[in-house]
């Protein structure tokens, strides 16, 4: 008997709805454990039926930009490790949990700087990362320690010192998946409410749009919107891609059908024009999976 007939593994996938690009070809296979133990059951036997393949672990896609065509991996997509529970100011969250209902459920308690996550349309997992932020808030910063499973499925106790974490960037001892993460926050003076932080994003994004978010990180000093839309970049248009009308560090699929390759060569035709201007390299925030 093939071990994979165990777990629920699909075939030949397709991730245009698994990413909020809608974007990306075919994952060969695609698995969304229903708990942490079936995740962890999973990476412990992997080795034996699928012993070459690379995972990738997926939230909500609202970061990754996979390539067109056939992918040899792995998905393994958490959303339904979607456990909460909360005791006092900590909250523990599963990896798979949208940062909305983290932000909901946190503020309904008066908890109110985690107010801020609820623009964030990803995971928990994917801002442990990513150390996602926003109006100066960031993951990290309220993390008292998370669970991380290594790819053969042990599973350690972390506390932050173990991850080098910067500006959206988290590097972990190993490679591995983000089980769950223990936050802390608090009842200090909310600085502004959910609805006031998503009217702040519909303002200024180009919310209900097919993007990731920002693109490029903003170098030291500098906002890569403003240099981006200092070149009159805005509205640029290749294929199906867009630099955003409304925010400059935006890509958009436009057409809703637009290649993979046409946001990555809008991304490099960016940061060339950027580097030639300015001399300045555009770093990409947006995790661009390799063929
Ligand atoms: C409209 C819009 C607005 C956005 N605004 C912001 C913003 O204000 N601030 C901000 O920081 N980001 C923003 N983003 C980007 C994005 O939402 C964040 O980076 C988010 O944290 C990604 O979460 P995800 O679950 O979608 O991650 P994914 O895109 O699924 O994955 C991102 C990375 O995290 C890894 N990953 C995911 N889950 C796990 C896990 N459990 N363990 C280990 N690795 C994992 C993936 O392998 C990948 O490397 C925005 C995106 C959009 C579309």
């Amino acid at each position: 008997m093939h071990l994979d007939c165990d777990f629920n593994i699909q075939h030949q996938v397709s991730l245009k709805k698994c990413n909020t690009f809608r974007v990306g070809g075919q994952a060969r296979y695609f698995f969304e454990p229903e708990s942490v133990d079936e995740l962890l059951c999973f990476l412990r036997n992997k080795s034996s039926f699928m012993p070459d393949t690379p995972c990738y672990f997926l939230g909500l896609g609202s970061n990754t930009l996979f390539p067109d065509g056939n992918l040899d991996i792995c998905v393994i997509r958490t959303r339904k490790l979607a456990g909460l529970s909360i005791e006092g100011h900590q909250v523990t969250a599963e990896a798979g949990l949208s940062c909305a209902k983290l932000a909901k459920k946190v503020s309904a308690l008066g908890l109110n700087d985690a107010a801020w996550f609820a623009g964030i349309p990803g995971t928990v997992g994917g801002a442990l990362r990513m150390n996602a932020g926003a109006f100066g808030g960031v993951t990290w910063a309220h993390v008292v320690s998370v669970l991380y499973a290594d790819l053969q499925g042990h599973v350690h106790h972390f506390s932050p010192k173990a991850f080098h974490v910067g500006y959206r960037s988290v590097s972990p001892p190993f490679a591995g998946v983000f089980l769950s993460a223990i936050f802390e926050f608090s009842k200090a003076a909310a600085e502004l409410d959910i609805k006031h932080y998503l009217q702040m994003r519909n303002d200024s994004q180009p919310i209900g749009t097919y993007n990731c978010g920002s693109v490029f990180k903003n170098p030291e000093g500098y906002f890569s919107a403003k240099l981006i839309d200092g070149l009159g970049l805005k509205g640029y248009r290749l294929g199906g891609a867009c630099v955003s009308k409304k925010h400059a560090n935006f890509i958009e699929n436009i057409s809703g059908n637009c290649s993979s390759q046409d946001i990555l060569q809008l991304i490099q035709y960016v940061q060339n024009e950027v580097e030639k201007a300015y001399g300045i390299v555009l770093e990409p925030e947006v995790v661009i999976v390799k063929e």
